[in-house]
């Protein structure tokens, strides 16, 4: 079930480097009920209700500005236009109405791209839109115009982050009921141990969040080219720090059962990863009850937490199944619904992949990968790529159950037999468990990260320690004392 840090044996060799940014203020707490439906109705496009409730950020800097502090987000630079570019009085100068709410369509549009850090397609939208020099004498719309030039400049102040600096946090399901997760049944010491809570990952998002982390995709840190991995180029503007996020074992496993947990992930009615919950009066409710559908709102509410659209990794084992289906062959016999629910699994995951997610494996059996015997290892990769590529198609990424790497800290290299089965199988993103700060190992053809577990062990062990003191292993991200939910049973022992 879990990975944890404890046993990785190479932590040691990393530097600490703890940068201490400034804390960036935090952006405005978005409230609720802002005009923006209304706003859109007459808009050229469609707008779903999600983009909607992106944009009411959006909708609070043409309105209300002033609270917004933070000095370097597209989201706060637009706010401190020059002030001719916002305000819907701009329509004074008798533009057809019709007109006027596809200029804000639009504008929606590109300032949505560029909370994202997507410059470059913010400034492509509009200067390659119908609007762009369609005035009198080709002049354009000033509006436009006013966001052209403060993406631009904004564009100029980007910087690259250094790839080898980027941490990786992961967690695994999420206690949505805390009373049923720690109630003393056989199952409550692993949850407190190596889950968190979904109070407690609102809390370290939104810690993370005010500290100018911003999400990223593995794909982006580097990509595989003719055969080698090449590190590739994240811009980002000053103040941001980018980070990986992954969730292991999203299988929904039988024995969390009435434990408080999701059942499975399903396609919600927006087209969005969505969640499943048994409630207690035996209903099935579909909402944000993991930590997917959780992050898509966060997203929502702050879109300039994710790089370019970037999401989670989604790691998968296979032996009960994917994503609280009942896929695996074993179930072939005794889940009546085995077809359909392969097929419900591949659209979920093909759903998450649309939606900026990444797909890993986690092995078939999550088994120790550097230590089972040559046989077995082979056996338990060939057993994921039957059981659950076929279903969620080809990835590249394996994250290790229980952090256990198939190498130490030095580089890989063909001599390695697992190391060359794995590549054979396509895998190039290989990331171990380690509580450093951040490790990264970019190697010929392939690219290795530890992940930081941000469990209830590790946020006890930082408890523990003390405030101040040097063990502590959580600090840059969020402050253990802050989050670590009360109705934990405490001390949390590692067992
Ligand atoms: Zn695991």
């Amino acid at each position: 079930m879990s990975s944890q840090s404890k046993t990785n044996s190479f932590r040691k060799k990393k530097i600490m480097r703890r940068k201490r940014d400034r804390l960036i203020g935090q952006l405005p707490y978005y409230l609720i009920g802002l005009l923006i439906i209304g706003l859109l109705g007459g808009a050229a496009y469609k707008a779903s209700g999600k983009i909607a409730m992106a944009l009411e950020s959006r909708e609070k800097e043409k309105s209300g500005k002033a609270e917004d502090q933070n000095p370097d987000g597209a989201g706060a630079s637009a706010a401190e236009g020059d002030g001719s570019g916002d305000g819907s009085e701009a329509a004074s100068d008798g533009t057809e109405p019709e007109t006027e709410s596809s200029i804000d369509a639009l504008l929606d549009q590109a300032w949505l791209l560029a909370a994202g850090y997507d410059y470059d397609a913010a400034i492509d939208l509009l200067t390659s839109s119908e609007f762009y020099g369609a005035g009198e004498n080709g002049t354009t719309d000033s509006r436009i115009n006013s966001a052209i030039s403060e993406y631009t400049h904004t564009r100029e102040s980007l910087q690259p982050v250094e790839i080898t600096e980027i941490t990786h946090v992961f967690f695994h399901s999420l206690v949505m009921d805390e009373a049923k997760a720690f109630d003393g049944d056989a199952d409550e010491s692993g949850y407190n141990q190596v889950m968190t809570t979904k109070d407690e990952f609102l809390k370290i998002l939104d810690s993370m969040y005010a500290k100018g982390y911003v999400l990223v995709r593995l794909h982006d840190i580097a990509t595989m080219q003719d055969g080698r991995m090449v590190k590739g180029q994240i811009l980002l503007p000053p103040g941001r720090k980018a980070c990986v996020m992954s969730q292991d074992d999203v299988c929904y496993y039988e024995y969390m059962e009435d434990d408080g947990f999701a059942r499975r992930m399903v396609i919600g009615d927006d087209g969005k990863p969505a969640c499943e919950m048994v409630l207690d009066d035996g209903t099935v409710s579909v909402g944000s009850y993991d930590l997917v559908p959780l992050l898509e709102d966060f997203i929502l509410q702050h879109p300039d937490f994710s790089y370019k659209g970037a999401r989670a990794v989604i790691a998968l084992t296979g032996y009960q199944g994917i994503l609280g289906y009942r896929t695996a062959e074993s179930y072939r016999d005794t889940n009546p619904n085995f077809a359909a629910d392969c097929q419900a699994a591949s659209a979920v995951a093909k759903c998450l992949r649309d939606n900026g997610w990444e797909l890993a494996s986690h092995s078939w059996g999550h088994r120790d990968l550097g230590t089972i015997s040559y046989q077995k290892f082979k056996t338990d990769c060939d057993k994921w790529e039957n059981e659950v590529e076929t279903l969620i198609g080809p990835t590249d990424i394996i994250l290790y159950p229980f952090g256990a790497d198939v190498s130490d800290w030095h580089a890989y290299n063909s001599a390695n037999d697992r190391f060359m089965y794995m590549k054979s199988l396509g895998f190039d993103y290989f990331c171990n468990v380690d509580s450093s700060q951040y490790w990264v190992q970019l190697g010929d053809n392939y690219i290795r990260q530890g992940r930081r577990n941000l469990d209830g062990y590790r946020m006890w062990m930082d408890i523990a320690a003390g405030e101040g003191s040097s063990s502590r292993k959580l600090d840059d991200l969020f402050k253990a004392e802050d989050v670590f939910s009360s109705n934990r049973p405490t001390p949390v022992e590692w067992k």
